[in-house]
């Protein structure tokens, strides 16, 4: 048995763990934020200590950078520019982008509205 085959269950629990830490920190983030920050700490380390990934939307309520839980409108600010999505943590007023989807190719779009008016 490979190492990597042997720690498929344990990787299971890891993922369990770090989506339990996020409920965690978010039902405690309105009374005690620092607890909520202390959770979001272990689920990282959790992870990294399993090799698992952090599942998207969760990292995205992380701040990469000092590691605060972030709620949009009270710890960070959400902001568009035009190409990304741009997060600035209040606690340390870094900033985080990732990009969002626009239609690849708006003008393909209109000439298939247009066929399929008669
Ligand atoms: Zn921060």
């Amino acid at each position: 048995m490979t190492r990597r085959q042997k720690k498929k269950w344990i990787k299971e629990i890891a993922r369990q763990q770090i989506e339990r830490l996020f409920e965690l920190a978010e039902m405690v983030s309105r009374t005690r934020p620092l607890l909520s920050d202390r959770y979001i700490h272990l689920a990282k380390r959790i992870g990294m200590r399993n090799r698992v990934r952090i599942p998207t939307h969760l990292k995205r309520r992380m701040c990469k950078h000092c590691g605060k839980y972030l709620i949009p409108g009270r710890t960070c600010r959400v902001r568009l520019n035009g190409t990304c999505v741009v997060v600035t943590c209040l606690a340390c007023d870094k900033q985080t982008r990732y990009p969002y989807h626009r239609r690849q190719n708006p003008s393909n779009d209109r000439i298939k509205h247009q066929n399929r008016t008669p």
